[in-house]
């Protein structure tokens, strides 16, 4: 289940649209070699990044 929060418990960077996220998520990517993925929150109604499957 993806999650609103981090693992420390607060609130992610909220992105107003899909493409905003993706774009960071690629960045992450890029920078970090991190493999994210862009979800819609149902907390918040916006979008996040990270591991979608494992909540983080
Ligand atoms: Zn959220």
């Amino acid at each position: 289940m993806a999650s609103h929060f981090t693992r420390d418990g607060t609130p992610k960077q909220p992105y107003r649209t899909q493409a905003e996220a993706q774009s960071a998520a690629q960045l992450a990517r890029t920078l970090n070699g991190a493999d994210l993925n862009s979800y819609r929150c149902d907390y918040c109604f916006q979008w996040h990044i990270g591991r979608r499957f494992r909540g983080d």
